[in-house]
């Protein structure tokens, strides 16, 4: 019987194969049929610990002996409250308040709606939106309205709210980024600013340097514009720190968090703000509370799951763990680099990433994507391609071996033979 599933970034029409997958350990996920594929990607960037990591399977199984959901207006639970006071330990000293949701998504159209409730406390009339150029928030309308536009989303353009897009700081540009931030917030109509700190994710991996974001974050300041920190991707020692904001001795005014949150096993996310943003929507009326929810909001066990990842922050040496693979990724970006038609190596922290010279198709929509997605697969390996991107992510426990054999596999796909 055909399935009747229809998947995230697919074209059904083109009839690729969809692996079923039946378990996962490590960094490693075992097909129906029995082949051991190797997750280069960290499973769409969420995997921290490896697949079923132990730790964080047994505080879901406890979790769910005791309590599974509950209203969380006016109600709370204790894996809520621990894991709020779990971040308040490790996240940047100013991010006073926790607001829960569900996806890295939500965690972005809540960040905008606490900036523009903040305003409005205020009477301020800001209403306006500053975005990095090639960055990625996510799906929903809100998130895409302050993303790339592209095709993927040039079917729903019209109902993309207006934004000021900000040149992304890549070496040697800095100063344009910077005069045209400097212009935007002195309109004094920007509410915030909302980046990826250092990796442009899904925009293909592009990385600025620390000292651009930095004073980014010093015009925002001077300017009294928001500065909201999208971490969904970089968070969780992805870029070599907990936080990739922190190599730039900034904290934003709001922060948001998802994928590695709960290790990448469930689906949670928080947008941490700090005290005047909460203030702005405290007080004895009703009409200036901050009116978002959804009815998973913290849900107990995906807090449980949480807590579990930051016990493991706490007492096992993930930061080690994540110098280990750098070290590791770093040699296997230099041996690629050697190939033919590569070009712009780059790294931050664990992530690796190169572009392929095309004659055809650029961007996301690139041939040369699919190609190698499918090359790897048939030989064990899950890769997805960003157009023209290759780029490795892989869980911060995989073994030598394994990152060797995805070395291999790209090498094979990219000469062909
Ligand atoms: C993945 C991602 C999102 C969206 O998260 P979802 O959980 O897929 O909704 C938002 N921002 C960044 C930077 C991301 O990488």
């Amino acid at each position: 019987m055909t399935s009747s599933v229809w998947h995230p970034f697919t074209q059904h029409g083109l009839h690729e194969p969809i692996p079923l997958v039946v378990r996962g350990e490590g960094a490693a996920l075992y097909t129906a049929d029995g082949a051991r594929i190797i997750d280069a990607i960290s499973s769409w960037w969420v995997t921290t610990h490896g697949h079923c990591n132990p730790r964080i399977m047994a505080a879901i199984r406890e979790q769910t002996e005791r309590l599974d959901q509950l209203i969380f207006a006016g109600w709370t639970h204790e894996p809520a409250e621990e894991l709020a006071r779990g971040l308040r330990a490790i996240m940047p000293e100013n991010l006073t308040r926790v607001f829960f949701s569900d996806s890295g998504s939500t965690s972005v159209e809540v960040a905008l709606k606490m900036a523009l409730g903040f305003w409005a406390a205020r009477e301020e009339p800001r209403h306006h939106i500053l975005v990095m150029e090639h960055s990625y928030h996510g799906d929903t309308i809100g998130a895409m309205s302050v993303g790339a536009r592209g095709v993927f989303n040039r079917a729903y353009e019209p109902l993309l709210f207006d934004v000021t897009v900000v040149p992304c700081p890549v070496e040697g540009h800095e100063q344009a980024a910077f005069d045209a931030l400097e212009r935007a917030c002195a309109r004094g109509d920007a509410a915030a600013f909302i980046v990826e700190p250092l990796v442009l994710g899904a925009g293909g991996m592009l990385i600025y340097t620390l000292g651009a974001l930095a004073e980014m974050k010093a015009i925002c300041e001077r300017h009294g514009v928001l500065f909201i920190a999208d971490e969904v991707m970089t968070g969780w020692g992805r870029t070599g720190t907990l936080l990739a904001s922190e190599q730039a001795g900034i904290s934003p005014d709001i922060l948001c968090l998802s994928k590695g949150l709960t290790g990448g096993s469930l689906p949670l996310a928080v947008t941490m703000a700090s005290e005047p943003v909460y203030m702005a929507h405290y007080g004895t009326d009703r009409a200036s509370m901050f009116f978002h929810s959804s009815s998973y909001t913290a849900n107990p066990v995906a807090c449980a799951a949480a807590n579990a990842n930051l016990a493991i922050w706490r007492d096992e040496p993930v930061l080690e763990r994540v110098a280990d693979l750098k070290k590791r990724q770093s040699a296997m970006l230099a041996s690629l680099a050697r190939l033919p038609g590569i070009i712009n190596p780059r790294q931050a922290g664990t992530i690796i990433a190169f572009d392929v010279e095309t004659k055809g198709a650029t961007g996301y929509l690139a041939d040369i994507g699919p190609v190698v997605r499918e090359r790897c697969r048939k030989e064990g390996v899950l890769l997805r391609p960003l157009g023209n991107t290759i780029y490795v992510m892989p869980p911060f426990c995989i073994e030598q071996d394994d990152l060797l054999t995805i070395e291999n596999v790209i090498r094979r796909a990219l000469v062909g033979d």
